[in-house]
């Protein structure tokens, strides 16, 4: 073999060895800078497609074209919603894939006024940071990556999820990981989510929501005075709630948040509506304060059906469960946790690892390795309709950078094993 063909074998097999160079990552990041004004102006046209929870499908429409457009493979909208598209990496077809993700639903109603005001070097709108910068950044990653030709050791695959905020509860990301054709590939998850580089969400929050009707016969406030109250079952069950012990760590927490219901100021009302949130980062005593919440109100149904006359009828409840988000935590010291803190670091975040509920809940809870980064230059107010973020040209590009070298680090690390 001439020296020059061993030099260029050599060469190769390197290429597959340890796929993204220094000097590739360097290329990726030049082409994102240059593509600022782009970004920006897409950020705004996304923010302006409505997204309401259950109203996904026009942003998901316009992510499949632009997959599609950006050359991405086997772009699809999955029976649930979701897009997703693939990057080939350099390892052979069909084998472990790291999944990056963005949601495409925000917490606001149909008809709230998703018009984008730039004040300097912000951007105002409800959902522009809660997370249209999350869904912005994967598509100037796929641009800056492609364009700089970076190739990566394992298949990246393009994910928007419908269905991560509240009355969601996870349906988009739950299906990708239960019913979606590649359910089986994925080795590890990333969630880009918010505006702020420096948070890695490594521990998912679980959660359980209830709605409770309480239930009665009704009645004239006065001319049947003495029959049992469902308002009353009601008040008794939110303090015997409020009088239990939860963990003060892991955090664990309870709130009766939500009431509604009765006649008029002079009936005794036949029906009232309860709705209560708890959450722990630990299954565990999240399933033990969801038993005892349970037994709560069968207590409160039974005082108030003991405490009162039950001759027109008893008090009831009906008990529904309204949310229901899984907990679970990639290890501190999880190659997909150390290597994101790692690259963070170099681009000068000081990183922290947090809870929260995000898509992550779902693959953690699985047992798949997965965090919740955000990405950008900052912003607030996530959930109001004052929120903004902030699109100073160094920090927005140095947050979109980070993200972009944290996902090829994570696709090139060995995943074959898991
Ligand atoms: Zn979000």
């Amino acid at each position: 073999m001439a020296f020059r063909t061993f030099i260029a074998a050599l060469a190769l097999s390197a290429s597959f060895a340890a796929p993204a160079l220094a000097q590739d990552i360097a290329a990726a990041k030049t082409a994102l800078a240059g593509d600022y004004d782009r970004i920006v102006k897409e950020l705004i046209t996304i923010t302006e497609i409505p997204a309401p929870p259950f109203g996904e499908q026009a942003r998901a429409e316009y992510f499949a074209k632009a997959f599609k457009d950006l050359g991405l493979a086997e772009v699809a909208i999955d029976a649930e919603g979701n897009v997703t598209g693939l990057r080939r990496g350099t390892v052979a077809a069909g084998g472990a894939l790291v999944v990056v993700s963005a949601h495409l639903d925000t917490v606001f109603p149909k008809g709230t006024d998703v018009t984008v005001r730039r004040e300097g070097n912000t951007l105002n709108a409800p959902g522009v940071g809660d997370d249209t910068v999350g869904l912005t950044g994967l598509l100037a990653w796929v641009r800056a990556l492609n364009a700089a030709k970076v190739p990566t050791r394992h298949d990246v695959l393009f994910v928007a999820t419908v269905g991560e905020e509240g009355p969601g509860d996870l349906r988009g990301v739950r299906h990708l990981f239960t019913k979606n054709p590649y359910k089986g590939q994925i080795a590890a998850f990333i969630s880009v989510d918010g505006s702020d580089p420096s948070r890695i969400v490594n521990q998912a929050v679980g959660s359980k929501r209830y709605n409770i009707a309480f239930t009665g016969p009704g009645g004239h406030s006065y001319g049947a005075f003495g029959i049992v109250n469902p308002m009353a079952a009601m008040a008794d069950a939110v303090k015997r709630l409020y009088e239990t012990d939860v963990p003060a760590s892991p955090r664990t927490s309870f709130a009766a948040s939500v009431v509604s219901g009765g006649t008029s100021v002079n009936s005794i009302p036949d029906r009232i509506e309860l709705q209560v949130d708890m959450r722990s980062p630990d299954p565990k005593a999240l399933e033990r304060l969801e038993k005892r919440f349970l037994a709560i109100v069968d207590e409160a149904v039974a005082a108030e059906n003991y405490a009162r006359s039950t001759n027109l009828g008893e008090v009831g409840a009906e008990k529904t469960r309204i949310g229901d988000r899984p907990a679970g935590a990639t290890a501190d010291k999880h190659q997909l946790v150390v290597t994101s803190q790692k690259v963070l670091a170099e681009h000068g975040f000081q990183t922290q690892l947090l809870a929260s509920s995000t898509d992550s809940n779902i693959p953690m809870s699985l047992g798949v390795p997965a965090i919740t980064v955000g990405t950008g230059g900052g912003g607030g107010r996530a959930h109001s309709v004052d929120e903004y973020v902030n699109i100073e040209r160094n920090a927005f590009i140095g947050g979109l950078s980070s993200g972009m070298a944290l996902l090829v680090a994570v696709a090139d690390l060995d995943w074959t094993a898991k």
